[in-house]
């Protein structure tokens, strides 16, 4: 036979023991596949209680058949599903079975890829299914829910819907009128461009809130020793927080990874100061701790508020990139008031509590981290990357209304909505998409 075997399978549910175990098979072959295991089609949509057998014949489990026929499914495609008891050997038998039948098995994502491919999801939606599995906190997932049931592609769709009107008239101008229309003269396209600016920048920022929430961001605290990192940490950490397990790196960082502000995934690498020092292994992670300062999105210096300023020493502020955002903690022992300085310098006793949510307010500000996260979509670099390029393609466009160079207008407006296109799927290289549906767990 040279027909292509094109239906995939998976398990779809976690490796390891569970109550349930769920198979996922998606293709043209589905109907042959459940004759083979189930000895019958079921009725499509209908919960089937039946007996799952091998090519043998022999019984290798019980349990509920799902059928959805083509299209109505969630790939497009025949998909049946056969949950049974949810042990590694169950599922590996009833999964060799399936690839028996006529299935082949599943490359990581492939599930949703098809899903995309046959119209059914667009590629934010796609992107959002795997980021609402990640999700590490409630406000991430509900972002990804709202990216999911279309929010964030219906922004992008509607922006290039007026992007599209744009070039159309555009275009009709350059093709059909002689001599070079004059667009500066002709207030209604620079108003236009001006708009979808503001709406690209709009965009821009909530896929950026979206993002902070997904990836997080990175900060380094930089102390001496004793001075509180280990407690503000816990402090910043709250209790619904699980245990930080410090993971080994150098002898001289730890990095936790649990906290979280807003639900923002906070990765904290915690330093001991910078001294001059003769031993190899501590300048070694000195070096690291260098380069780890790069780095980061922000660097906290903790100070003892009992002492004076240059427990900072030069050596460490020299390799602080950024302006740091200044602590001093301890002031249930200094007597210091709770709170900012005009200098913008944070006191707090990680002991008690003062001050902290002083700092966390601040921490909102530097991180660019906004409160109100509803209406905040889950995003990625690409699509950050692609709203970018759309914002610069825009902004030169600007620039050639300016310079009456009409051509090269139009093509900058092409080039926008190619990038637009990039983020819902409509535009988007093989290569690409092939990057992005592997990043996926396979079943999914
Ligand atoms: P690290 O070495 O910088 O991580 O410092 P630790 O968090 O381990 O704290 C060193 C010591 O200072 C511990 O005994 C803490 O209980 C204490 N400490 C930390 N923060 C405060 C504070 O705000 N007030 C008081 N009184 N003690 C603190
Ligand atoms: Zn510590």
């Amino acid at each position: 036979m040279f027909e292509q075997v094109d239906t995939i399978a998976a398990i779809a549910t976690p490796a390891g023991r569970g109550g349930v175990g769920v198979i996922r098979i998606s293709g043209t072959n589905v109907p042959v596949i459940a004759q083979s295991i189930l000895h019958k089609l079921p009725k499509p949509r209908y919960a089937a209680y039946s007996q799952f057998l091998n090519a043998q014949g022999e019984l290798i489990d019980q349990g509920i058949a799902l059928y959805f026929p083509a299209p109505h499914s969630f790939t497009g495609e025949a998909v049946l599903e056969l949950q049974g008891h949810g042990g590694a050997v169950v599922m590996d038998q009833l999964l060799a079975a399936v690839l028996n039948a006529g299935a082949r098995l599943a490359q990581p994502g492939e599930f949703s890829e098809r899903a995309f491919l046959n119209g059914k999801i667009d590629l934010t939606q796609a992107e959002a299914i795997a980021d609402l599995i990640d999700s590490a906190s409630v406000q991430a997932m509900r972002s990804a829910l709202r990216s999911l049931q279309g929010d964030f592609s219906r922004k992008i769709n509607k922006l290039l819907e007026q992007l599209i009107l744009l070039r159309t008239y555009i275009e009709a101008g350059i093709d059909f009128v002689d001599e070079e229309i004059d667009l500066l003269a002709d207030g209604q396209v620079l108003r236009q461009l001006t708009e979808l600016q503001h709406t690209v920048k709009a965009i821009f920022n909530q896929a950026q809130q979206g993002f902070l929430l997904k990836e997080g961001v990175h900060i380094a605290l930089v102390g001496e020793p004793n001075v509180g990192k280990s407690s503000l940490l816990n402090c910043l950490a709250g209790r619904e927080t699980a245990i930080v397990t410090p993971i080994a790196g150098t002898t001289r960082d730890i990095v936790r990874d649990q906290i979280q502000l807003d639900g923002m995934p906070l990765h904290i690498i915690d330093t001991a100061g910078l001294r001059d020092t003769d031993d190899i292994v501590e300048q070694e992670g000195i070096r690291r701790t260098k380069l780890a300062l790069q780095a980061v999105d922000l660097v906290i210096l903790l100070l003892d508020d009992r002492y004076a300023d240059d427990q900072a020493t030069p050596e460490l502020l020299a390799s602080i990139p950024s302006k740091p955002l200044i602590i001093r903690n301890k002031i249930d022992l200094s007597g210091h008031e709770a709170g900012i300085s005009p200098q913008g310098m944070v006191y707090i006793s990680a002991k008690t509590g003062a001050g902290v949510e002083d700092l966390k307010q601040t921490l909102r500000e530097r991180l660019g981290l906004q409160t109100q996260t509803e209406g905040t979509f889950i995003a990625r670099r690409r699509h950050l990357d692609a709203l970018t390029r759309t914002l610069t393609a825009l902004q030169n466009a600007m620039s050639y209304i300016h310079s009456y160079q009409n051509e090269l207008l139009a093509e900058e407006l092409r080039l926008a909505q190619q990038a637009l296109s990039e983020i819902t799927g409509e535009f988007t290289p093989d290569d690409l998409l092939g990057q992005i549906f592997s990043t996926f767990c396979i079943g999914k």
